[in-house]
């Protein structure tokens, strides 16, 4: 069986899940991630054998993995993050694009540094995206990181290492913070918190849904902003005089955040839209 082959039963098993780009980007995310073969020379390794029938036997059970709704980052075990491949596993959500948006404004923002070291904490890590991202782009930044769930900062840990960057990864609960653990004087925190609510399930696909860390998606319909409300109240403690808060947030409730942002006393309060034009990201800086 060729890879010619196995991209037609790609789109035949499933169509029913995802629309023909879709499965395309997947079949070849799929044979990137494991064979490293570009789209653009496809036509060149299309006649590309299976070496033996248990390599066969293996696409045949990721076809189904696929099938079943599994995403294919989970299926490979890897996903693109700012120009580095992450491991991601369904502990940990798979990084978006943008959130790499969010990665991207920070590196650009002019900043007036006071410390020789940058100090940046990013809460609610997963896989280390933002983080590692940021350790790796920003010069003398000084990074710490934190999640609740211990398999997230288990992956994290080995994407730092896998990337020689240096992460402080500390585990906790941004709703029980006790005041203890965090950095102080802090120049940035950034965050891309859980925020959708339980009521938008429905609209998700269902490799979200079924597949990705519900611990890091979703929030109670009657408090859709309780990470935004905690991590605010981190953030009067734990950011120097001039320090920024930036934030992924959910396109419903920017102008509701801008709010609270302002009622806890952030200033130069800037909220921008993503790529698709969707309001998403919010950035405040404690000026008191
Ligand atoms: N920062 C990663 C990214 O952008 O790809 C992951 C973001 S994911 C939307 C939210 C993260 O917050 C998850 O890793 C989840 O485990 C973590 N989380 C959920 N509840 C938390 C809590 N109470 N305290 C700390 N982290 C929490
Ligand atoms: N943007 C992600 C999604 O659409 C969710 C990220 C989050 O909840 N912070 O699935």
């Amino acid at each position: 069986m060729t890879l010619a082959t196995l991209r037609n039963l790609f789109h035949t098993q499933l169509a029913s899940l995802y629309d023909q780009r879709e499965v395309e980007a997947i079949f070849f995310t799929y044979i990137n991630g494991k064979y490293g073969v570009e789209r653009y020379r496809f036509s060149l390794d299309a006649r590309q054998e299976a070496k033996s029938e248990s390599e066969k036997g293996e696409w045949m059970g990721d076809l189904e993995r696929l099938a079943r709704g599994m995403p294919v980052q989970y299926v490979i075990g890897k996903a693109d993050f700012f120009g580095m491949v992450l491991d991601v596993n369904p502990a940990v959500l798979i990084p978006r694009p943008e959130t790499e948006e969010l990665v991207d404004h920070i590196i650009n923002s002019k900043f007036n540094i006071i410390n020789s070291k940058f100090n940046i904490l990013d809460i609610g890590t997963g896989s280390g995206a933002i983080a590692i991202a940021l350790a790796k782009n920003i010069p003398n930044a000084n990074l710490w990181a934190t999640d609740i769930s211990e398999a997230a900062l288990e992956t994290a840990k080995k994407n730092a290492a896998r990337n020689n960057i240096e992460v402080k990864f500390l585990h906790h609960n941004i709703l029980k913070d006790e005041g203890e653990l965090l950095p102080k004087e802090l120049d940035i925190i950034v965050s891309n918190p859980p925020y959708i609510p339980q009521c938008e399930r429905k609209y998700l696909h269902k490799n979200v849904v079924n597949y990705e860390p519900n611990v890091a998606l979703f929030v109670p319909d009657e408090n859709p902003l309780v990470f935004y409300k905690a991590i605010a109240n981190i953030a009067i403690k734990n950011l120097r005089k001039g320090g920024s808060l930036f934030f992924e947030t959910h396109e419903k409730f920017h102008l509701e955040l801008t709010e609270i942002l302002a009622e806890l006393g952030f200033k130069e309060i800037k909220l921008w839209n993503d790529i698709s034009g969707r309001p998403r990201f919010t950035v405040g800086q404690r000026t008191f």
